[in-house]
């Protein structure tokens, strides 16, 4: 299966979400050198604290474990409150407290830092380990969660695609999480469905 772009869901903690499955599939070290690739695509690590985490990963085993354990569970929590919230779904308990979880460790490290002409939120990295590319991602659910756009999460249309995205559209009509994978899928489809089916009245010259 055609597996569609990572950043196509219109928000961080939507991107992150859709990881789920590809988590699931990785060990430990192959989770954390993801996450942080991700993270550096997604512009909430710069390349340079990305390597330091790598470094930290690779010498601290324990603590490599147990952030690919957390990264995990905070993508699996953030598609099962998504997928609910798609589908007009209570949210379920177990997932909002990993996600309550999360931000109690991520909230406590928020700092602001003077930017002309005004401030911009940062994140205080003294310290910091692995953990620290999950903070933004905490943060994003939160924010998402608690937000108006959250009645325009979506669930792609696609028979074979369980991400979700964020459907900005002024009519509210996007279907797909991905329009040059899933949505070009779905038109394929029902392009051959539509020439399987009997035709009526005059004959093709050629079927
Ligand atoms: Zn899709």
């Amino acid at each position: 299966m055609e597996i569609p772009e990572d950043l196509v869901g219109g928000h961080l903690a939507i991107d992150f979400s859709n990881c789920v499955n590809r988590f699931k599939k990785m060990d430990y070290t192959e989770r954390t050198q993801f996450l942080l690739a991700w993270s550096v695509r997604s512009g909430t690590l710069s390349p340079e604290a990305a390597e330091g985490l790598a470094e930290m990963a690779h010498r601290h085993p324990e603590a490599e474990q147990e952030v690919a354990h957390r990264t995990l569970d905070l993508a699996q929590a953030g598609r099962a409150l998504l997928q609910a919230a798609a589908g007009g779904q209570p949210p379920p308990a177990e997932p909002l407290a990993v996600v309550n979880r999360e931000l109690a460790a991520a909230l406590p490290h928020l700092a602001l830092r003077s930017e002309e002409p005004g401030f911009t939120w940062t994140w205080d990295e003294n310290g910091a380990g692995l953990e620290r590319a999950l903070w933004p991602v905490a943060r994003a659910m939160g924010e998402l969660l608690a937000s108006d756009s959250l009645s325009r999460v979506k669930e792609c249309a696609s028979d074979t695609c369980s991400w979700v995205f964020l459907d900005s559209s002024r009519n509210r009509c996007r279907r797909w999480c991905d329009m040059s994978s899933c949505g070009n899928r779905e038109k394929a489809r029902r392009h051959r469905v539509a020439r399987r089916a009997p035709t009526s009245g005059r004959v093709k010259s050629n079927p």
